[in-house]
């Protein structure tokens, strides 16, 4: 289980992005980086092709490192390291390090 997934909301505190937030939008575990959604805008140079005759340029979001990054509690809203919790039923959940209340 990981501790940011996709969806989460995040904050970087690392960087040349460092103080933007967005939304996670991919989990690259095994590089241990993530993508956020308007951090570490990228520009990449298209060459013409088929679906795009003219070829061009986008501006794409880049990988960060996982370490970068805090998760910005869904309860507290704060920046925040993650840790566990196993529940009584044997769920394992995500707790805040601030407010110390538990989220899936
Ligand atoms: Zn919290």
């Amino acid at each position: 289980m990981q501790k940011i997934r996709k969806g989460d909301m995040v904050r970087v505190i690392a960087g040349n992005d460092r103080g933007k937030e967005g939304e996670v939008l991919q989990v690259l575990p095994k590089e241990r980086r993530i993508i956020v959604k308007g951090v570490r805008m990228i520009t990449r140079h298209l060459r013409p092709s088929a679906k795009h005759r003219e070829g061009g340029i986008v501006q794409q979001e880049g990988p960060i490192d996982l370490s970068n990054v805090l998760l910005i509690c869904p309860e507290c809203d704060r920046p925040t390291r993650v840790g566990f919790v196993i529940t009584e039923t044997g769920e394992k959940l995500r707790q805040c390090k601030q407010c110390k209340k538990t989220f899936d």
